[in-house]
Parts: structure tokens; sequence; C-alpha cells
């Protein structure tokens, strides 16, 4: 991917041929809506209906699973109630994001605190307020739980690494099987209820099969269980379905058909009645329902002889592009107002730091006529921007979402 070219208006109407066609309706509406009503640069906007849409696809491809939109993806109020009013269920990682959900009308019961890290107080406060799902990876968190959520469910979360994810979660966040099996056995002892396994194949995840080796690893842990006359109801297979970025992910349905035989071959070969499926989906929901646009400060080179240009603009790291770290995440680009002969650019953010930079390895091409005051558009950006945006570094104040 290093290198490659990844932006020009060819590619985009490429994609708008062969691209999800509701992302494209998203963007026409979200322009509409800027050019109607101009509010100040940057700002996300996100487009209710492709969260709908979104929301529903998943639902049809994957009949009888529960889905836990989680939260972080993006915490706007309206998202948050579109999802509700279609019927969905919230992965939550702290009590304010379970008063977030609360507040927009979803029953304590369709909330899973999903974070294995949490202080006693928070497990306290999030059973106050109805909470009985959790999910947990440690001998003490599973205590601590008893303890504070007396007679919750809980998941028991599996760690994955080397997934081939494009932002994989490393080794922060669950156990080894075995655990699994002492933390899921020691809830049942507790008076706690053994939900099911529980594990993320990393985000953005572009191979389905991915999934599978942590099916496999949650059937042995069921088996385990079994044999102990524990049974688990659920398995739960996190997030890390797919936005529409730079480079392609297969369709939905690929994915659902191997989640699906991963279970029935799995728990099949185990001898175990087939589990439901909980599915955390983040990014799918919400990424492609949102454009970013922000505005050109600078376009400067560096020499005369450099081919290079630097377009600065008044979206960075800190505002909005937190998942251009590492350039994990490369989004497709629009520039409404240019087109025309397009030459190499790296881009950056307006802060005064110098890792403010959102792509140099990733070569965009841009327009040569783009000037200051031009508009930059960043597609599919419903997902981890507004969200991870700081309070106001460098005095840049965090990225506006306006919901349509
Ligand atoms: C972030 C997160 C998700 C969502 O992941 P996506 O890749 O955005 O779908 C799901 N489950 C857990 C526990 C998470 O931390």
């Amino acid at each position: 991917m290093e290198g490659s070219l990844v932006y020009s208006a060819a590619a985009e109407a490429e994609q708008a041929s062969s691209g999800p066609p509701s992302a494209w309706g998203a963007v026409a509406r979200a322009r509409a809506f800027l050019d109607e009503q101009c509010p100040p640069s940057p700002c996300l906007v996100i487009d209710l209906a492709t969260v709908r849409e979104r929301y529903r696809a998943l639902a049809e491809a994957l009949p009888g699973a529960q889905l836990f939109y989680a939260v972080k993806a993006n915490p706007a109020a309206d998202v948050v109630r579109e999802l509700v009013r279609a019927g969905a269920s919230f992965d939550v990682a702290s009590v304010p994001e379970i008063e977030l959900c609360l507040a927009q009308g979803a029953d304590p019961a369709q909330i899973s605190y999903g974070n294995t890290i949490k202080k006693h107080a928070d497990v306290a406060a999030a059973y106050t307020l109805g909470v009985r799902l959790f999910t947990t990876d440690s001998i003490p968190d599973v205590e601590a739980i008893a303890q504070y959520a007396p007679g919750a469910s809980v998941f028991g979360r599996i760690m994955l690494v080397d997934t081939g994810s494009l932002t994989p979660f490393g080794r922060k966040f669950g156990c080894s099987p075995d655990m699994a099996v002492q933390v899921l056995s020691r809830a049942h002892e507790l008076g706690l209820r053994p939900a099911g396994v529980s594990f993320h194949v990393g985000s953005q995840q572009l191979d389905p099969q991915a999934w599978d080796r942590g099916v496999r690893e949650a059937a042995a842990v069921a088996a385990k269980l079994a044999a102990q006359d524990v049974t688990l109801p659920l398995i739960n297979v996190g997030g890390g379905l797919p936005g529409s970025y730079t480079v392609s992910a297969p369709p939905l349905a690929e994915y659902a058909a191997a989640i699906e035989a991963s279970v029935r071959e799995h728990f099949g070969a185990a001898g175990l009645p087939l589990p439901s499926l909980v599915v955390e989906p983040g990014r799918f929901v919400v990424a492609d329902a949102g454009l970013l646009r922000s505005e050109v400060v600078l376009v400067s080179r560096k020499s005369d002889d450099d081919e290079f240009r630097w377009v600065y603009l008044d979206v960075g790291r800190y505002n909005g592009m937190a998942e251009c770290e590492n350039e994990y995440i490369t989004y497709l680009l629009s520039t409404p107002e240019r087109e025309g002969e397009v030459g190499p650019v790296y881009l950056a953010g307006p802060t005064c730091d110098g890792d403010d930079v959102l792509y140099q390895r990733n070569i965009y091409r841009l327009p040569l006529a783009l000037r200051a005051g031009d508009h930059v558009e960043f597609l599919s950006t419903g997902a981890y921007t507004a969200s991870y945006s700081s309070i106001a570094f460098n005095g840049f104040s965090p990225l506006p979402t306006h919901c349509i």
C-alpha cells in the first residue's frame, strides 16, 4: 500500500459506480447540507438515513444475532437515538456512555458494559442504572462484578493477536482460553450467569476468515465449561466489520457467511448446541454515514524543485483525524471545488505538533489548482473521528458533528 496512489477524481468516479450506493447518497446529502448551511469548518456531517440502512443491512445479514452498537465509534446523541428506534442494543465502556444511551431511550437491559477495565464504583453505578451484562477477562474483575452487580451475566473475553486487522487491539484485552474457562467458572460459582466467550478481531478487519480462530477457541472454552455443567448460551464475536476507505473490503454477506459457518463448524464439532450470536459493530454502522469537510489553510512547497506540495488543512490528528496515526486508515478524499490535473501532496493538520501529519507515506494526488480556502472532504468519516478529537489541543476546538 505504501506509496500507492490513493486518490484522484477518477478514483472517485470509479468508486461511485462500484462502491456502496448508500455511501454516495450520504455524500450527496451531506454536501447539500454543507452548501446550504455553511457551518464553520471543519465539521462532520452524519447522515442518519445511512446509519439506519447500515444497521438494517447487518440485522438482515445475521438474522437472530443481537447487535450491540459500540458507542465509542460515534457517540452523537442523534445517532444513539436513531439506533434505539431501530431496535439496537449498545456496547458501552463507561458510566457516561450508559447515561448517554439511557437518555436517548435505551432500555438498560439492552446495554452491555463491554470494557474489561472498570472501577468497582463504575460496576456498582452501572448496576444501579439497570445494566445486567458485563464483559470480563480476569478473576479480580469477575469478583468485583459478583460483588457490585450480583446475578449479572458475563462474557469472558479471550485475546486474539495477529489478526491482520488494520487497527489491531494488541494485548491489552482478553485472556488465554484456559483463563477464560477459570473466569467463567468462577463467575458461575459466585452466582453470576456465564453468557459466553467474547473476542474482537481488530477494527477494520478485511479478512472475513479472521473470526474463525476466535470462534474455534470459544467453542473449546464452551466445551470445557460444558464438562462442568456450565452452558454458554451466546457467543460474542465483537466488532471489526469494515467501513469504505481506499482499500476496499469484501461485501458484508461474506463476513456473515464466514462467521455463521465457523460457529456451525466448531460448536457442531464439539457436540455443543449452537450459541446465539452477539455482534458489537461500531465502524460498520457509522463510518459510511459521515462526511468531514475541512478547509485548506496553506498549500506550499519546501523547495522550488520539489514535486510534492504540502497541503495543510484545518483538520488534523487532534480534531478528528486520530485514525491517521500510522496511516492505518486511508480515507477517500474529494475536492468539491477543484478538478483537473493532479499532483502528489503530503497532507497535514493545523497544529504545531510534528506528529500532526495525516499522510506522507500514502501519497494522495490532489488538483494542482488547490488553494487556501478551498475545501477538502474526507469520506466515510462517521467512525472514530469526532469521538477521538481532543478538547482543544493548541486551541483548535473539538470536531463539531451535525446529524441530518
Ligand atoms: C471498539 C469496540 C467494538 C467496535 O469495533 P469496530 O471495529 O468499530 O466494529 C466492539 N467491541 C468492543 C469491545 C470494542 O472495544
